[in-house]
């Protein structure tokens, strides 16, 4: 079994967490996406998205 990886680019470590987010814009029905994020970029990543009001939640993988 693969281990999921961080979709931070150029980080190739273990994803830890699942990063969920929505474009209102595009995801207009409710659907919303996620990224895998290492123990390290899940801050990044949470703060990318929620500067452009996409963020939705952080889950525990
Ligand atoms: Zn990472």
């Amino acid at each position: 079994m693969n281990q999921p990886k961080c979709s931070r680019a150029g980080c190739t470590a273990e994803a830890t967490a699942l990063v969920v987010w929505r474009n209102p814009k595009i995801h207009t029905d409710g659907r919303t996406k996620t990224w895998l994020a290492c123990a390290e970029h899940v801050d990044f990543l949470r703060d990318y998205l929620a500067a452009r009001d996409f963020f939705l939640e952080v889950k525990p993988l």
